[in-house]
């Protein structure tokens, strides 16, 4: 079954030509022109992928994902206008996928989400549960739980939680992690394993009052709860 892809952008040139290119992969696209028409199609039709533009009128667009995330974990790439770090590190802190600076190529459009919807069709099918002293990690239902409390963590939150959780009392380096969770469909840099790691360690301890996440300085990360 071929995935749908909703693109959600206000400018008409850029709908034309990511629909021609993304239908012409042989996926199904869906378009919207603002963010709360974006998130009635997203509801209605329940889209596999969202290419999301950044810079919107009325909603923007990291409204937009923040509240994509609240009801689903739908993928999210986001588009930016500027190339800016601070820019990037919101659209990944706010849980997109990945993202793209405009001007961008097309082709490059398409081979990103195939890119993130391949990460989510090589996900093993069954998998153990991992238990710690503090969460409980089930690959297969892909949650998190500390005491009975479901932990909410996004989809790529997850995956580094997951790879950190599997190889408990060890140090990954960031470059380790990135092949983990991303594999070779990787385009940004190491620091968008520190973002993310930041962000699951301040959700894991919200939940459970405890640092299960360590920075091993100049090395990496190592997730240390006890088994
Ligand atoms: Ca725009």
């Amino acid at each position: 079954m071929n995935a749908t892809i909703l693109v959600i952008e206000d400018e008409a040139s850029i709908r034309t030509v990511t629909r021609a290119y993304l239908e012409q992969a042989g996926f199904r696209v869906l378009l919207a022109v603002s963010g709360l028409e974006g998130l009635e199609v997203a509801q209605r039709d329940r889209p596999d992928l969202v290419v999301l533009d950044l810079n919107l009128p009325g909603m923007d667009g990291m409204e937009v994902a923040a509240r994509l995330r609240q009801e689903s974990d739908i993928y999210i790439l986001m588009l930016t206008a500027r190339s800016d770090e601070s820019d990037r590190v919101a659209g990944l802190r706010i849980g997109a996928d990945d993202y793209l600076s405009k001007p961008f190529s097309p082709r490059e459009l398409v081979a990103r989400v195939q890119a993130i919807l391949r990460r989510r069709r090589s996900a093993p099918p069954v998998d153990a549960v991992l238990r710690f002293a503090h969460v409980r990690i089930d690959p297969d239902r892909r949650e998190v739980r500390a005491a009975e409390r479901l932990i909410d963590l996004t989809t790529t939150e997850f995956d580094v939680l997951l790879a950190l959780a599997r190889h408990h009392g060890r140090v990954l380096n960031r470059e380790q992690i990135l092949d983990l969770v991303w594999g070779d469909d990787f385009y940004g840099t190491d620091r968008v394993v520190d973002v993310y790691v930041g962000q699951v360690r301040r959700k894991l301890e919200a939940a459970t009052g405890t640092q299960l996440i360590q920075t091993v300085r100049g090395v990496g990360y190592k997730f240390v709860d006890e088994r």
